[in-house]
């Protein structure tokens, strides 16, 4: 049987690409959404016409009981979970002393806590079978820090925490946990910047230009394939901030 894989977010953007690439490879795919329920029937509707095998699955990963709907989801269309790629994320730009408890708590429960929920539900069903493949999209922002961003890059921070943590503990059950931490990549995330700040963006990249998502979704797709890396940060970035 092909392997099943879950994209938190698969509905845009990098996500998106992800599920694409993904069902392209004959991986049978769940996708995730939350908001954009035509966005992920028309991807679906695509991949299916062309004999792929995405199904799709409305869950806010901020809420434990909606993740766990997600996973039983998985179980019942295809019985197992070999990759689960914790890719649904939010950005906010605000300076660190204008950040209202809202604020905190929402970018820490979709950026961090979901990835605690995703994860530990899906490993009841990977840990049995002593096989499993986890990726985690944090960013490069994690690495790096970013200015107005404290509390993004704080959640990505502990997303990389996770993985490496997790890829200690789980190497033994032959679970393989590794983080892509992209640079900026041209999706809705970054729609806010004017024609006038993607040009010195631009300037800042080695390679000179925003990344796509295709180029994420390749990584992921190399990730899952690679059976002796685990543990990894892996920054597609273009050069940037390096
Ligand atoms: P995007 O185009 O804004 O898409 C975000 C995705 O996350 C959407 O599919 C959205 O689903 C989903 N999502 C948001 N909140 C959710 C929730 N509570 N429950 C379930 N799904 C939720 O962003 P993107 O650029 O593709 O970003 C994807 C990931 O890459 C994020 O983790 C982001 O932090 C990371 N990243 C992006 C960049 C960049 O430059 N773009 C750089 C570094 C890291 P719905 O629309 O269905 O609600």
């Amino acid at each position: 049987m092909n392997k099943v894989v879950i994209v938190t977010g698969g509905s845009r953007g990098i996500g998106a690409a992800i599920v694409e690439e993904l069902a392209n490879a004959n991986y049978n795919v769940i996708l995730n959404y939350y908001n954009s329920e035509n966005e992920a029937n028309t991807i679906k509707n695509i991949l299916t016409n062309c004999g792929k095998t995405v199904e799709i699955y409305k869950a806010d990963v901020r809420n434990r009981e909606e993740v766990k709907g997600l996973i039983n989801f998985a179980i019942e269309k295809f019985g197992r979970i070999d990759v689960l790629i914790n890719n649904a994320g939010i950005c906010q730009s605000k300076l660190f002393t204008d950040l209202t408890d809202d604020d905190w708590n929402n970018m820490i429960q979709t950026n961090l806590t979901s990835v605690f929920y995703t994860t530990q539900e899906a490993l009841r069903y990977m840990v049995s079978r002593k096989e499993g493949c986890i990726i985690n999209i944090s960013s490069i922002y994690g690495i790096t820090g970013a200015s107005c961003e404290a509390h993004y890059s704080a959640a990505k921070a502990g997303v990389d925490g996770i993985t490496k943590s997790l890829a200690k503990e789980l190497g033994p059950s032959n679970i393989r946990v590794n983080s892509i931490a992209p640079g900026a990549i041209d999706t809705d995330m970054n729609k806010f910047l004017t024609v006038e700040e993607r040009k010195e963006l631009n300037n800042e990249i080695p390679l000179e230009r925003m990344g796509k998502p295709e180029e994420i979704a390749s990584c992921a797709k190399w990730l899952i394939e690679n059976e002796y890396t685990t543990g990894q940060v892996i920054s597609v970035n273009g050069g940037w901030l390096f």
